[in-house]
């Protein structure tokens, strides 16, 4: 027979006037609502900041995979020599100082009939909505020789801090006569200018070094580039007969890469490289797509007005994994997108204001210290997707005053972005 629960008599006053006030506050007696985050970069991370928004009316839980997000943006920067690696590390204290859960595990699977996250380690997490940021995967098959092992010779630099580093290495250690081929991907792909201020950058760091006759091939798949004309003309300026861009008509096609005898084979010809650069296709983070959320295009599809996937509306895919239309994926776009997320999704959990949507993006790029250009625009959502208005780019024939300053802007821009999304 179960004990009788014995309680004294201030023990009953005390309970009873906290059933009251539970039942005068219903905000109080009922459960908070649970949302889960997943990926702790420029998207999720700024998601979870901003569900929090100065009160605790929302539980919110992000799981990253690393204690340490190193930025992709400026990334380029770090290859050239003008920003050592550990200015692109940030940890995640002041998220966590804000009251978000942070569990630091990968997660293996999202069953999203039971709303529940499941991580590496074995933990299982409830969401009544789950945010989702994985960043970018890669195609590894579409070039054929290349594959997640053959980036170990030839990186792709283009996610996660071991690429990076690796790349810096490779590209420190060339010597006079150096042959670089970047394999540059078919749209779309994060942040469209990245390549082009790589070779840049490149170029930058073997010239300060005084390495004679190196060169870079770019060996693309479009054929065109973003802010085409400004880097041309940069390149000719800074880096004479030192950069060649090559479109689809002039290299062919790319039929395979040989990670061993570190040779890239287009239509026409064999380029036996010092370092291969190959940034395959993009598509959305694994864990999307093996949720099923992502659609034939390899991205997730959502409602641009509101983030919410199109396959499940308990879930928000925002950054580089979702379809963006015309919005470029670039870190400027998912912590705009990350906002406008956590906006519409406290408004629906909480009866909060909710207001419409509106994205910008602005992206600098380095042609060399001093020598920025940019472009960006306005979007909006319309029927679902993502529209582009009042585009602007640099201009070929600005001073070196502007360009310097754009630079400091770039900069500036670095730290704002950082601050909003871990300070
Ligand atoms: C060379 C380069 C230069 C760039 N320059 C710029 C620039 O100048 N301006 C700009 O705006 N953007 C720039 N970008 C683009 C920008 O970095 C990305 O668009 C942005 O980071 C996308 O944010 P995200 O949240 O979608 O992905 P990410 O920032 O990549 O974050 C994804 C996070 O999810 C985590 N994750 C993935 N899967 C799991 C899992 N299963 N479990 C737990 N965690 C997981 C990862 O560890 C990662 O931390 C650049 C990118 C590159 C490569």
């Amino acid at each position: 027979m179960p004990k009788p629960i014995l309680i004294s008599r201030r023990g009953v006053i005390r309970a009873a006037a906290a059933s009251t006030a539970l039942l005068a506050c219903p905000a109080i007696a009922k459960a908070r609502p649970k949302v889960v985050v997943i990926g702790g970069g420029a998207g999720g991370a700024t998601a979870a900041k901003y569900l929090r928004h100065g009160d605790d009316s929302v539980e919110v839980t992000l799981v990253e995979a690393n204690r340490i997000y190193v930025t992709p943006f400026t990334s380029n920067l770090y290859l050239g020599g003008l920003k050592p690696f550990e200015a692109l590390n940030y940890g995640y204290e002041g998220i966590a100082a804000r009251g978000v859960g942070m569990v630091f595990d990968s997660v293996a699977a999202i069953d999203r009939d039971a709303k529940q996250v499941r991580t590496a380690s074995g933990a299982r997490l409830s969401y009544d909505r789950l945010v989702l940021s994985p960043g970018i995967d890669f195609r590894w098959d579409a070039i054929p020789g290349y594959s997640e092992a053959a980036a170990e010779t030839m990186p792709h630099g283009y996610r996660g801090s071991a690429q990076f580093q690796l790349l810096k290495r490779r590209l420190d250690a060339l010597s006079d006569g150096a042959l670089i081929v970047i394999i540059a991907p078919p749209n779309p792909y994060r942040c469209p200018p990245a390549p082009y201020e790589r070779a840049s950058m490149m170029a930058h760091a073997l010239k300060s070094r005084g390495v004679k006759n190196a060169r870079i091939v770019i060996l693309d798949a479009k054929d065109h580039f973003a802010m085409q004309t400004l880097f041309i003309d940069g390149w000719e300026r800074h880096y004479p007969g030192m950069i060649e861009w090559q479109d689809p008509t002039i290299h062919g096609g790319i039929k395979a890469v040989d990670p061993k005898a570190m040779t890239v084979t287009t239509d026409f010809e064999t380029h036996k490289a010092a370092l291969v650069n190959v940034i395959p296709p993009q598509i959305a983070g694994k864990l999307a797509r093996d949720s099923g959320l992502a659609d034939a295009s390899g991205f997730c599809p959502v409602d641009a007005g509101t983030m919410i996937s199109l396959i499940d509306p308990s879930i928000q895919v925002i950054g580089d994994s979702a379809t963006g239309g015309e919005f470029p994926k670039s870190g400027f776009a998912a912590n705009n997108e990350a906002k406008g997320a956590a906006m519409i999704l406290r408004a629906e959990l909480l009866g909060e204001r909710r207001m419409p949507i509106r994205f910008t993006n602005h992206c600098w790029s380095d042609i060399a210290p001093d020598d920025a250009v940019k472009n960006g625009a306005r979007y909006t959502p319309q029927d679902g997707k993502i529209v582009a208005s009042d585009p602007y780019t640099s201009q070929l024939d600005e001073s070196a005053e502007l360009r310097a300053k754009q630079a400091r802007e770039a900069a500036g821009w670095y730290i704002g972005m950082t601050t909003d999304i871990f300070g």
